[in-house]
C-alpha cells in the first residue's frame, strides 16, 4: 500500500514537492489561502492586474533550468524584457535593457498561473489552515483551527515560512531547535491602478536608499493587459519594523515615497490596495541545511528560506528533500 503523505502549504515549494512525491505516495496538500501560489500570488481588480509577491525569477541552477524548459516551450513562462533602472537617492544611477539573453522569467498571463498549472493534477484542500499535528501510534493526525480532524498520514511535510513552521512543528522532532533562529522579514505590496500610464524612463526598477525597494509597471511584463497597473514593494527592513502598523498610514507613506521617486503628478488613482506579507523574505541565512528530514518521526520541511528568498531556492529545497526522502 502507498504511503499517505500530507504536505502543508501550496506555495511553489509545496507544489514542487507534491509533484515529485505523487508517483510514490498518496499525497494531500492543505493550503490556508483561497488559491495556490503563496508568495507567487496575483490579483486582478477591474482592468488592473498585479503580481503582488514575486516579480520574476531567474534560473541559475541546471536542474531548475531543465525543469522550466517544457513550460517555456509551451509559452507558459516568458522572458520579461524592458527597461530596468536602479534608482538611488531619487535619481536613476544605472540603467540597462533586460533582454532574452539573461532571462528574467515571468509566468503568463499572471505570476500565479504557473503554480495553478503545476497543481492541476494534485489533491489540494484550499482554505484549510492546519493548526495542530499529533502522533497517534505511528500515524500523524492533522487538525484545523476548529479542532476538526483532517486525516491520518504516514508522513507530514511542511512547505511554509519558518516562523509558521516553528508554531506547528512538534517539539520532539530533530530540527525543532533549529527553526526558532530562522527569522523572516515582512514586506508591503502597494498596488496602484491609474487612469493612464505614467511616463517613466524605466519599466521596472530596483530602488535604493528608500522605504521602497522595487517598482514594476505590470503592463511591461509579457502578455499582460495594457493598463496602468503598478506594483510597489516596500523595503524588507522598513516593512518588518512597521509590520503591525496602521495599514492606511503605511499605504500613504509608500504612495508619498513613490510620487517623490517618479517626480511627477499622479494621474487619477482608480485603484489603490496594499498587501501585508508577514513573512516575505529570509533575514540572514545561517542555516546550513537546504531542507529538514527526520526519518524517525516521519516528518520534514522545505521552502525557499532554507537557501535564499527566491523561487529557484524553493524548487531546490523541495527537490533535495524529495531526493533524500526517496533514498530512505
Ligand atoms: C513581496 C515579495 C516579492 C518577492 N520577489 C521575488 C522575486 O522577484 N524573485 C524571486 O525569485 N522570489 C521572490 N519572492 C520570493 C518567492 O515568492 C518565494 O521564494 C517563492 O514563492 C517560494 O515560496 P514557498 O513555496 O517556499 O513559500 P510560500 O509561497 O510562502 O508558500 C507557503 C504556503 O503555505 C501556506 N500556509 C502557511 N501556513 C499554513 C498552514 N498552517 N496550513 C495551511 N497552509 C499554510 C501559505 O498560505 C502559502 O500558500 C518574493 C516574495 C515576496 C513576498
Amino acid at each position: 500500500m502507498k504511503n499517505k503523505i500530507a504536505v502543508i502549504g501550496a506555495g511553489f515549494s509545496g507544489i514542487i514537492l507534491s509533484n515529485m512525491l505523487k508517483n510514490f505516495a498518496e499525497v494531500k496538500i492543505f493550503e490556508k489561502a483561497r488559491g495556490v501560489g503563496g508568495r507567487m500570488s496575483s490579483r486582478t481588480k477591474d482592468n488592473f492586474n498585479f503580481d503582488f509577491g514575486a516579480q520574476f525569477f531567474i534560473a541559475k541552477n541546471p536542474d531548475f533550468k531543465k525543469f522550466l524548459e517544457p513550460y517555456i516551450d509551451k509559452g507558459l513562462i516568458k522572458s520579461w524584457c524592458g527597461n530596468f533602472a536602479e534608482i538611488d537617492n531619487y535619481k536613476i544611477s544605472y540603467q540597462r535593457p533586460w533582454n532574452f539573453e539573461k532571462n528574467h522569467f515571468v509566468p503568463v498571463p499572471k505570476m500565479n498561473s504557473f503554480c495553478k498549472e503545476l497543481a492541476k493534477d494534485l489533491d489540494v484542500s484550499l482554505q484549510i489552515r492546519v493548526a495542530k499535528i499529533k502522533k497517534n501510534d505511528h500515524l500523524w493526525q492533522l487538525f484545523d483551527d476548529h479542532e476538526n480532524f483532517l486525516g491520518e498520514f504516514d508522513w507530514v511535510f511542511f512547505a511554509i515560512p519558518s516562523p509558521q513552521l516553528f508554531d506547528l512543528a512538534p517539539e520532539e522532532c530533530s530540527f525543532y531547535n533549529k527553526i526558532k533562529n530562522i527569522k523572516m522579514l515582512g514586506c508591503f505590496s502597494l498596488m496602484l491602478g491609474l487612469e493612464r500610464k505614467l511616463e517613466l524612463p524605466f519599466d521596472f526598477g530596483l530602488v535604493k536608499n528608500s522605504i521602497i525597494s522595487w517598482i514594476s509597471s505590470e503592463s511591461s511584463k509579457p502578455d499582460r493587459p495594457n493598463f496602468a497597473s503598478y506594483t510597489i514593494l516596500a523595503r524588507n527592513n522598513w516593512a518588518d519594523h512597521n509590520i503591525e502598523g496602521d495599514i492606511e498610514l503605511i499605504k500613504q507613506d509608500l504612495l508619498d515615497e513613490f510620487i517623490k521617486i517618479i517626480d511627477q503628478k499622479l494621474p487619477k488613482i482608480l485603484h489603490c490596495d496594499i498587501h501585508r506579507w508577514r513573512f516575505a523574505n529570509i533575514a540572514k541565512q545561517e542555516n546550513s541545511s537546504s531542507y529538514f528530514l527526520d526519518p524517525k518521526m516521519q516528518i520534514g520541511a522545505c521552502g525557499d528560506w532554507f537557501i535564499h528568498g527566491r523561487v529557484e531556492a524553493g524548487y531546490l529545497s523541495a527537490k533535495r528533500l524529495f531526493e533524500n526522502f526517496n533514498k530512505l
